[in-house]
Parts: structure tokens; sequence; C-alpha cells
């Protein structure tokens, strides 16, 4: 009687793809959740508790206290470019690997600042609510006046891969972009995208599109609150598509108010998925469900790169103990 060796037990967090789950199931038991669900960190802890690896969504979080309770844990692969739900120290200690799925959601991203930058200045889901509603009578000359976008000063704080995305566009719509990052991109790249490095103050003050695609950090929480946006030009638009926490979100409600800024464009929140009845009830904004990287093709590009990493950090596959996308 042959008694075969039990195979790691991995954890999906979130439902996945059919077939790129049975890519997982070639190398390892896994259990994963037919429903989406916020996990709360007992919660984590306790589905973590028995095994080797797990995939996880942006906002299922582990820290000390899950990885305290996770014996076996090895690797966790994110299913998302940012990674601010992990405490990475804390998994260094634990010995547990970390990746995320760098490069494959840039351009669906970007696509999706310029529709909220579009659909801001536009009106579009404003428009679009009051026609529903039956108010629409007839052409009206003055109805929905919106702000422009063609030829308009774009400003992107975080020139990385997505920043970078979002600006090689501005030039059919012929935008000037300036950036700001902590240290200024090669030359090459502000050639490629046609961009201009300056500091915070003015990038606030000169955009007409202040554009967020920083991570949510430390040194990024809050970035955007009061002062800035009275930095802003009262005709200005901010845009995040990065995370809840960069922006101030009380504070952003009282200029959209008062229309000290011209209107939003936001896809994330403080309290996802929690937004605030304030918010809710303004016409100068335009919200989405975190949705940035959600075009079919991407979001399938983006699981396939977890499992990849997974499979790797678990030390099976072609790259074996070489996941592409160590944190
Ligand atoms: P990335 O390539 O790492 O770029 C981030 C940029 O932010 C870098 O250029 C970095 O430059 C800059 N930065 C970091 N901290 C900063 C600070 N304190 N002040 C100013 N600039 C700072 O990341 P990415 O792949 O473009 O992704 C960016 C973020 O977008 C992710 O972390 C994720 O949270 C978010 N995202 C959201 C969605 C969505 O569905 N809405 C989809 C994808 C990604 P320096 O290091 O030089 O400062």
């Amino acid at each position: 009687m042959s008694t075969q060796a039990p195979r790691p037990r991995v954890w999906v967090s979130r439902p996945l793809f059919d077939d790129v789950l049975d890519r997982l199931r070639e190398h390892f038991d896994v259990e994963v959740e037919n429903g989406d669900h916020d996990w709360s960190h007992e919660q984590m802890a306790q589905k973590l508790r028995d095994k080797t690896g797990a995939v996880l969504g942006v906002a299922d979080p582990v820290d000390a206290s899950v990885l305290a309770q996770t014996p076996l844990l090895r690797a966790i692969a994110n299913r998302g470019v940012g990674y601010n739900n992990l405490d990475l120290d804390a998994l260094k200690n634990a010995g547990v690997v970390a990746t995320n799925t760098p490069g494959v959601l840039d351009e669906t991203t970007a696509d999706f600042a310029w529709a909220l930058m579009l659909a801001a200045a536009r009106r579009v889901t404003e428009g679009e609510r009051w026609l529903r509603a039956g108010n629409w009578k007839g052409m009206s000359f003055h109805i929905m006046l919106g702000g422009d976008v063609y030829g308009k000063t774009l400003g992107i704080f975080g020139m990385g891969r997505i920043g970078q995305a979002i600006a090689r566009r501005a030039s059919g719509f012929r935008m000037p972009v300036i950036y700001h990052n902590r240290s200024r991109v090669a030359a090459g790249i502000e050639e490629d995208c046609e961009a201009r490095y300056v500091d915070r103050d003015t990038l606030l003050r000169d955009a007409d599109f202040v554009v967020l695609t920083v991570p949510l950090s430390a040194g990024t929480r809050h970035m955007i609150g009061a002062a800035e946006l009275a930095a802003m030009k009262r005709e200005a638009y901010l845009i995040n598509i990065a995370r809840g926490g960069i922006v101030d979100d009380a504070a952003l409600i009282a200029a959209l108010r008062e229309k000290r800024i011209a209107g939003a464009g936001l896809d994330v929140f403080e309290h996802e998925p929690e937004v605030p009845a304030e918010m809710l009830a303004l016409d100068n904004v335009v919200l989405t469900p975190h949705i940035g990287s959600a075009s079919l093709a991407t979001r399938r590009a983006m699981a396939s790169l977890a499992v990849d990493n997974l499979i790797a950090a678990l030390g099976c596959g072609p790259n074996a103990g070489r996941p592409p996308n160590v944190i």
C-alpha cells in the first residue's frame, strides 16, 4: 500500500475563473470561496490556519495577528498591484513570501482614469441620471454645461506604471502633462510621456485634472486634504483611481459641496464599500465601485499572474522557487 504525502492546501478568498483555478488544482488541494466576502482579521486567521498558500483580494487583510495563527503559511499571492492589505514586515518576520500583479493592468486602469476624467468634466453620469428620470423635455442650449478636457493641463501624482500609461494618452487631447513623484523618472520616460516634473505645490496649483496614482502608504494617507483641495483651481477636477484613504473624503465632500473645485471622479473610497451619504447626494462627483482594472481580459490576466506567482512561490511549475512578482 503506497502512502502519498498530503498535497499542500491553498485558499482562494474570492471567486476566480474556473480554468485558472484548475491550474492551481494540478498542484494543491484548493478551497475556494464562491462569493465575495469582506474578511475580518479573525476570519482570515481561521481560513488560513491550515493553509500553505493563498490567493487574496486586495481588501483581504494579513498582519501579525493573523500570521501568529497560521504556522503552515508560506506564500500569499495578492490578486492586484496594490498591497496595502498586507503588513510586509510581519510577512517577512513570519517567512511568508508575498507577491502582486504589476504590469498586466496598467493600460486598462489608465483607460479608466480617462473615463472618469471625461465623465466628470462632461457630466456624463449626471446627464444620464437626469435623462432617465424623465427630465429631458427638448434641446436646450444651456443644460449640463461642463468643463473641457482637450487642451487642459493634466497633473499626475505618482508617475509609475499606471501614471505613465495615463500620461501617454494625453497627446491626443493636446494636453500638457505635469507630474510629481518623490523622485524624478528617467529622461526617456519623461520624453515618451511628454511630461514635465514639478513640485507638489506647482502640480496642485497648475493642473486642471489632478490624477492620483500613488500607492496607499503611511506617506500617502490623506495626501489630499483640505489644504491641498484649497490649493487647486476652482475649475479643476480630482480623479482618484489609486486607493481610498489617500484622499480625506470628509474634506473632499466639503470642497465639492462648496464648489471649491469643479468636480471629482472616484473609483476608491476611504471606507469601502461604504460611500458617505453626503457624497452620494452630490452631482459634481462620478462614483464607481473600485473597477479600475475591471475589463474581462485584464481580470483574467491578473488572476493568471497571481496563480503563476503562488505556484512558483510554493516550489512548483516551471518557475519553482522563483515567483515573478515578489513584493
Ligand atoms: P507604481 O508603478 O509603483 O507607481 C507608483 C508611483 O507613485 C511611483 O512613481 C512612485 O514614485 C509614486 N509615489 C509613491 N509614494 C509617493 C509619495 N509619497 N509621493 C509622491 N509619489 C509617490 O504603481 P502602479 O502600478 O502605477 O499602481 C499605483 C497604485 O494604483 C497601486 O498601488 C494601487 O493601489 C492603485 N491601483 C488601483 C486600481 C483600481 O482598480 N482602482 C487598479 C490598479 C492599481 P516615487 O517612489 O519616486 O515617489
